[in-house]
């Protein structure tokens, strides 16, 4: 097929030398999700280097709002339109932080890859200053090429990894109003994710009574009964594990049972557990349907209460709390966002794929703030293990798929 636009691959030059060198130079900046004090200081310097003035690069006040500690609020940089006066503001967007795996990583180059020296040890940091290494590379070269474009957000944000935190948090209003959102935060850079799931996460508390197992049992009340009663129900309900009802599906899990400090529920054979810890997730592409999972688990531990009673009619309580993580989001394939999505990888020569995810993404969030979101790729590969790589060649797509989309009009 042509491409959709009068660009041509060949017609996208920058400088990939740089690219890359910016690239190599955040993934050797040790700043896991949580401590992002040094990349926003780092990305702040680069962009000041590559001729962004310092009144265009400041920092909000998510972190005032994120319930977990975070040091620096989300970077937000506004370059003007240089084109056309009728252009709409448009949003580029990746997170800044990276997993904990990734503390120490000592990232060089070998060939079209970028590794890691401490392979086997830690993670690379790819997912995602690779996002962070493009945003930075457009800057540089809308500057230096002189290349009209409309005007920009640009968006590098804290806590994605422990939470989408960061893009949660965020006050749309200091976005200055674009209409359409591009995410890089993946692989392929011709991969459009144009829709993800959504999730809650929940909690339950179960506080029975201890007993000695031998001599008394029925002066105690088990919590792991209830827990047992509970998931019993769930099971029989199909609620657990893979859901499906009239259509409608999702999955659920239960990850944690213990105490809220990390041990063993009970602490030995004798003793009637008195309490248990429980952690587990709901999601689906329905955003009524994660409630509907959440809600089922809920009910379960309400109902085993009843069951599980002491010599005197007592029984357990039951602590249920949950949090909705992220809502799911499903951008119709008619939205202007996937017209200039998909005519933009077109014209740096690669062949659109649409898709949607099982995991949360930023562009959860932005979509719930109003601003329709698509995410690519830019080289993450084999994240949040030890064998992470950077594949420049995606990288370099990624730049280029930037530089299209931003100079589309
Ligand atoms: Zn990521």
């Amino acid at each position: 097929m042509p491409p959709a636009t009068a660009t041509t691959p060949s017609e996208i030059k920058f400088d990939t030398t740089a690219a890359v060198q910016r690239l190599v130079r955040f993934l050797g900046i040790n700043a896991i999700t949580g401590h992002e004090a040094p990349i926003g200081k780092e990305l702040v310097a680069a962009l000041k280097e590559v001729g962004v003035p310092a009144k265009a690069i400041s920092f909000d006040d998510a972190h005032t709002r994120i319930p977990e500690p975070t040091p620096i609020g989300n970077l937000i940089v506004k370059l003007p339109g240089t084109g056309k006066k009728s252009a709409k503001p448009i949003l580029f967007m990746t997170h800044m932080d990276t997993v904990p795996l990734c503390a120490g990583a000592k990232p060089k180059v070998v060939g079209k890859r970028v590794v890691n020296e401490l392979e086997g040890t830690t993670a690379l940091g790819g997912d995602n200053r690779t996002g962070c290494a493009v945003l930075v590379t457009l800057a540089a070269e809308l500057i230096k090429q002189n290349l009209p474009h409309p005007p920009i957000t640009m968006l590098f944000t804290v806590r994605e990894e422990s939470g989408l935190f960061g893009a949660k948090h965020l006050n749309p209003a200091d976005l200055s109003g674009p209409t359409v959102g591009f995410n890089f935060d993946g692989r392929r850079a011709a991969d459009v994710i144009t829709g993800a799931i959504g999730a809650d996460r929940w909690t339950v508390d179960i506080r029975g009574k201890a007993a000695h197992a031998g001599v008394a049992p029925e002066k105690g009340i088990s919590a792991t009964m209830v827990l047992a009663l509970a998931m019993a129900e769930v099971h029989a309900g199909g609620w657990f594990g893979k859901v499906v009802k009239d259509g409608r599906e999702g999955t659920s899990n239960v990850g944690w049972v213990g105490t809220t400090d990390g041990k063993s529920a009970g602490d030995a054979t004798n003793v009637v557990t008195d309490f248990v810890h429980v952690k587990g997730e709901s999601r689906s592409h329905d955003a009524k349907f994660v409630r509907d999972i959440t809600a089922a688990f809920k009910a379960a531990f309400t109902n085993a209460v009843s069951k599980v009673k002491d010599h005197e009619g007592r029984t357990a309580k039951v602590k249920f709390t949950s949090r909705l993580d992220y809502v799911p989001f499903r951008l119709k394939p008619d939205a202007p966002v996937i017209k200039l999505a998909e005519a933009a990888v077109r014209a740096i020569g690669l062949e659109p794929n649409l898709r949607v995810t099982n995991g949360g993404l930023d562009a959860n969030w932005m979509v719930k703030h109003g601003i329709p979101t698509v995410t690519f790729g830019a080289g993450q590969n084999e994240i949040h293990t030890v064998k992470e790589f950077v594949d420049l060649t995606e990288f370099e797509s990624g730049c280029r798929l930037a530089l299209a989309l931003a100079t589309a009009e």
